[in-house]
């Protein structure tokens, strides 16, 4: 807002609002024309039929094939019978085709699989496999294509690449938030779409880089993450390891000390917010974790903190790091080099050097800032 105040960009969303609005008029003109000029032709075809009708009859009462009693008693069941045809017709077949989609995907949500079933995939992976798998967001083209690769059980896996080259949604495939649009995502070999989501919840655990920020106690929002035995540790002990300090100035109240200045507690710095996004993530027992570098808001002396404690909590479990730091993809077994929603190679740190020229060259200018900051 105070940007816009001061760039006094007002004018220009409401120029932008009025052109959307003038577009906006436009086409619902034309559908309503469409559906007006229908309307008129079902009227008039509906209006020649009744007067052909109502002629015959006429012609027949006047020519004494019927008698007038019997046209008064055709001409008032005709009239029920339109009435209830119309109303069939033009009102309940309406609806029907209003409401086709909203049913439709009413239908598809409430069978969507929630409780675990046998076979869907309950116990632990022990191997994620993505097999030519691909992804569009809806009316977009696709951002991720022929995505092909094996996670380990145990295994480490960084995921890097430029901004836009699909690195944040290949981790939400992976973690089956999304389902491919081609291929498939496979855990243990059966694919994500056959398996139960709340099963792959319970074995997953993230820190987003959107992470979420409840206005709720300190304890609440790590706890929101895992209730009694699905925890791993204690709140503090995840606090204190993503490195918040409980002290009285920040937590008056502690645990209890509510995140949001409206309902009478504090407010926090983004940093802090990213440490208590990471404890969400820590606290959680699990078998996969997925880093998707949620660390913008912090000092590099932070960050490399935040990273040692994410490694700390990935120990013995299968981890997914999305990371622009080459430092910390070096820590992993594999990395992934993502461009333009491809996979241009996968290797460890010192086989990438060696074969990807992309690669090096993100090493070199990580490596050439860092040397002309010490030097
Ligand atoms: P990265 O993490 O490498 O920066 P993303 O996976 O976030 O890449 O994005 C890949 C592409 O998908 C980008 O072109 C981005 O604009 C597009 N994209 C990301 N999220 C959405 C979304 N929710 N809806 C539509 N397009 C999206």
């Amino acid at each position: 807002m105070k940007e816009t105040r001061l760039l006094n960009t007002v004018g220009i969303f409401i120029e932008k609002w009025r052109g959307v609005r003038g577009r906006r008029g436009q086409l619902t003109l034309k559908v309503e024309k469409r559906a007006y000029f229908a309307e008129i032709t079902a009227l008039l075809l509906h209006l020649a039929g009744y007067a052909a009708v109502i002629g015959i009859l006429l012609a027949s009462v006047f020519s004494g094939r019927i008698a007038v009693s019997a046209f008064a008693a055709v001409f008032a069941s005709l009239s029920a019978l339109i009435q209830q045809m119309d109303e069939l017709i033009g009102e309940r077949f309406g609806e029907l085709a209003e409401n086709y989609a909203g049913i439709r995907n009413y239908r598809a949500f409430m069978e969507r699989k929630t409780a675990p079933q046998e076979g869907d995939g309950g116990e632990e992976h022990h191997e994620i496999r993505l097999h030519k798998a691909g992804f569009s967001y809806p009316g977009g083209e696709a951002v991720l294509k022929d995505i092909d690769f094996t996670i380990k059980e145990r295994e480490w896996i960084a995921v890097v690449g430029e901004n836009g080259s699909g690195k944040t949604t290949l981790a939400r495939l992976i973690l089956g938030l999304y389902l491919p649009s081609e291929g498939e995502v496979c855990y243990n070999g059966i694919s994500t779409a056959g398996l139960c989501y709340g099963r792959l919840q319970e074995q997953a655990s993230a820190v987003f880089q959107n992470f979420r920020k409840y206005k709720l106690s300190l304890q609440e929002n790590v706890e929101i993450a895992a209730k009694g035995p699905a925890a791993q540790m204690g709140v503090e002990e995840a606090l204190n390891q993503a490195g918040i300090t409980l002290s009285k100035e920040v937590f008056p109240e502690h645990l209890n000390t509510v995140l949001v200045k409206e309902f009478g507690g504090v407010d926090l710095s983004g940093g802090q917010w990213q440490r208590i996004a990471i404890a969400r993530g820590i606290y959680k027992r699990c078998g996969l974790i997925v880093l998707d570098e949620p660390t913008a808001a912090i000092d590099p002396m932070q960050e490399h903190e935040l990273y040692q404690t994410f490694l700390e909590a990935a120990k013995g479990k299968t981890a997914v790091i999305v990371t622009h730091r080459l430092g910390l993809a070096r820590a992993c077994d594999k990395i992934i080099v993502m461009q333009e929603g491809q996979i241009l190679d996968v290797g460890c740190h010192e086989e990438l050097l060696e074969r990807c020229d992309y690669y090096r060259r993100l090493w070199e200018v990580q490596a050439s800032g860092y040397l002309t900051a010490s030097g």
